[in-house]
């Protein structure tokens, strides 16, 4: 099968996690016989110092042509100082409004051997953390028109509009379903149907499409609920599908029940490919050029890409084994180290990974 990826290593840590993770990708190639292909295209600061904007023209092009992107992180503080519309942030939030990315699935996984990392206590822990929240992207209140300022009765005012149509709710809803279908076929829907319209509409269409997946339990659970079931029982969850400022909240609460943030990947999906697999965290400017920064979040969104992208299960599940192998042999980079383990830099953790995957 060939297979083309359009990497954005970007800004910090971005180059040196992506390095790590192609030697992944190329012990993936070895392993299993594929010719998956790489370019590389500028994104974030890395753009503005060669061409003026965070996302130049011959990026988006290049990721159009692609398969699937893989990015770093983007930003720093070298370009903190310039302007809000060409800021390296803005060649983010354009790639995937250039991919038509809606869909952002961030799954919440604790390994046992990190175990202790978590915030959470040894016995909710030990029942297990494994959930993907499925979050709606590009509508809901970020986007939502009108909004602005005003005056009102002489005092000064401030409002956003809550909207979703029925198709876009259609379209995410179909995706918490698929994703619960490949997983543990257990969906939470996730909303406050009990005071918005939005969130009537939004729970009586994922409601309708219940009917097309017969063999997923649906439950609905009202947001306020499930930011306290996240801590209290996050065994409890399989996948949870949501809308953008609820995901933007829950997704976060349930990343730091891991208590590893260069651990977690991502993926943002669209409707056709090329999608997008980047880890949760940023650029690490305190820690960039130093060997320092755990990729493991890197490949594992790679796993995603396999998963996701190109319905390679088999090629995505060795990843995140070869990471589990490498945990349970006691490696670790500075952000994970504890007690008894042995601790290496990047560089390493990636060659790490690699030769398990051979
Ligand atoms: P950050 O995620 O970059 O860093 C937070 C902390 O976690 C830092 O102490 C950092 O050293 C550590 N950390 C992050 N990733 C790590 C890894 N892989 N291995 C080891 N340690 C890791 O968040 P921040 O400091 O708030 O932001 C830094 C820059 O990144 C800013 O310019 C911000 O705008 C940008 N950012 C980019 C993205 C993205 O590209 N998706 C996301 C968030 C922040």
């Amino acid at each position: 099968m060939h297979i083309s990826i359009c990497l954005l290593p970007g800004d910090g840590i971005g180059p040196e996690i992506v390095a790590q993770t192609v030697k992944v990708l190329d012990a993936v190639n070895a392993r299993f016989g594929h010719t998956i292909s790489t370019q590389t295209a500028l994104i974030g600061g890395a753009a503005i110092d060669a061409t003026g904007v965070p996302l130049p023209e011959a990026t988006v092009n290049a990721c159009k042509k692609a398969d699937a992107v893989l990015l770093g992180a983007v930003g720093g503080p070298k370009w903190d100082g310039i302007e809000r519309d060409i800021r390296p942030e803005r060649g983010l939030l354009g790639i995937r409004k250039a991919l038509g990315l809606f869909a952002n699935l961030r799954p919440a996984l604790l390994f046992p051997e990190l175990a202790s990392a978590s915030f959470l206590r040894p016995d909710i822990v030990a029942r297990g953390i494994h959930i993907m929240v499925v979050r709606e992207l590009t509508g809901g209140i970020y986007f939502g028109e009108p909004k602005g300022f005003e005056e009102r009765e002489g005092e000064q005012a401030a409002f956003n509009t809550m909207v979703y149509r029925k198709s876009e709710v259609e379209r995410i809803a179909r995706i918490g379903f698929e994703t619960a279908m490949k997983r543990d076929k257990r969906l939470c829907n996730v909303d406050k149907a009990n005071v918005l319209e939005v969130s009537q509409l939004w729970r009586a269409t994922v409601v309708a499409m219940a009917r097309e997946y017969p063999e997923v339990e649906l439950t609905h659970m009202y947001v306020d609920n499930a930011a306290m079931q996240l801590v209290r029982d996050p065994s409890q969850f399989d996948v949870i599908v949501t809308g953008n400022l609820f995901g933007d909240i829950l997704s976060d609460e349930a990343a730091m029940l891991t208590g590893s943030i260069g651990m977690l990947p991502s993926a943002s999906l669209g409707t056709t490919s090329p999608f997008l697999y980047e880890p949760i965290h940023g650029s690490a400017p305190d820690i960039a050029g130093q060997d320092k920064a755990n990729p493991l979040a890197t490949i594992l969104s790679l796993a995603m890409m396999f998963r996701h992208s190109f319905e390679l299960e088999t090629e995505a599940v060795a990843i995140e084994e070869a990471v589990r192998q490498v945990l349970k042999a006691g490696y670790r980079t500075g952000d994970i180290m504890e007690d008894g383990g042995t601790l290496v830099g990047g560089e390493k953790m990636g060659d790490l990974v690699a030769e398990k995957m051979g």
